[in-house]
């Protein structure tokens, strides 16, 4: 069947991934591969422009590929590559970055929050990112990026950034990408009150032995209102319930949404139940995740070889925008 168009989306070399980044972000990914051709990028460099040490990188790199891979991303219909290997993009975001008024760049909410975050490393990279992602998403002729509605603005911003640079230069070399709004799940962390994120500490991986999941499970915030076994809860306020509500069979969410109101059940039991129905979900992923990691350099050669494919893409858009720009 002829796919829809091409999906590009990257996300930065975070090493393992947890529930919230596969609900967020990779179950999506997965299921764009029937309808589109997907690039995915991790993004390296864009990592360069927060990370302190570089040391954890590759490993990082390595094990978040393994996790896509293990939830469903088929490297022989998609595109997995690393940003770095396909040093064109420095290129193309060089050209970009002359169509870009600096204002708009340093008025970004997002670069503000980023002073505030790093007042000690405000980089020119940091001021430059938005354009990086623009460069990132047109050098391979993307028909769609796939965003949350809170991501929408950047996308409008990468939008105005080719139409500056199609009229700067009289051309229709670049391709404005549409936007796919996708329903972001926002997962919270095991505290019951951030978003789940490794940098905050409140995340489950999804690669962890059963035994570790509900050692994690176990650690979960409830509803603050149950003291005593005794109290009766409400599963509406509380993490855990939302976790049954995507992870376990309808029988189990019901059983618990009438027996936490009259504390016909306890929080430790709740919790159990949860982590079982997880690791139950989680088994396949766990299993091909274990013999994809057997398999000898496989991750790399995925890599790689999308590296060469992603490329091959590339090199051709440089050509046209290098001709465009009429370079001597
Ligand atoms: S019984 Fe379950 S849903 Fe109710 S407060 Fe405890 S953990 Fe939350």
């Amino acid at each position: 069947m002829a796919k829809k168009g091409r999906v590009f989306s990257g996300a930065r070399p975070t090493g393992r991934q947890h529930l919230g980044n596969y609900l967020g972000a990779i179950k999506n990914y997965v299921a764009m591969q029937a309808d589109y051709d997907c690039v995915y990028c991790i993004v390296d460099v864009h990592a360069l422009t927060t990370v302190e040490t570089t040391q954890d990188l590759k490993q990082n790199t390595v094990e978040m590929a393994l996790d896509w891979l293990a939830a469903g991303i088929r490297p022989e219909d998609s595109i997995l590559f690393v940003q770095s290997h396909v040093p064109e993009v420095m290129e193309l975001h060089m050209y970009l970055s002359m169509v870009t008024p600096l204002g708009k760049l340093t008025d970004l909410p997002t670069f503000k929050e980023k002073i505030r975050q790093q007042p000690d490393n405000v980089n020119y990279g940091l001021v430059g990112y938005p354009v990086l992602m623009t460069a990132d998403i047109v050098l391979y002729k993307t028909d769609i990026v796939p965003v949350g509605i809170d991501q929408a603005p950047h996308l409008e911003f990468a939008r105005e950034i080719v139409r500056s640079f199609n009229y700067r230069y009289n051309t229709k070399v670049l391709v404005e990408p549409q936007v796919k709004h996708t329903e972001v799940l926002k997962v919270l962390g095991i505290d019951g009150r951030e978003k789940m994120s490794k940098s905050l500490n409140n995340h489950i991986e999804l690669a962890l032995t059963p035994e570790e999941t509900i050692k994690r499970v176990k650690e979960m915030v409830t509803d603050p209102a149950r003291v005593k076994r005794t109290d009766p809860g409400n599963p509406d306020v509380c993490n855990v319930f939302t976790m049954h509500k995507i992870f376990s069979p309808q029988s189990d969410i019901d059983m618990v949404n009438t027996e936490c109101r009259t504390a016909g059940i306890g929080c430790v039991d709740c919790k159990l139940l949860l982590a079982n129905n997880l690791n139950k979900h989680l088994e396949p992923f766990r299993a091909k995740r274990t013999e994809l990691a057997s398999q000898q350099n496989y991750v790399q050669d995925v890599i790689n070889d999308g590296g060469k494919r992603a490329r091959a893409i590339a090199q051709k858009t440089m050509a046209e925008v290098r001709e465009a720009i009429a370079l001597p």
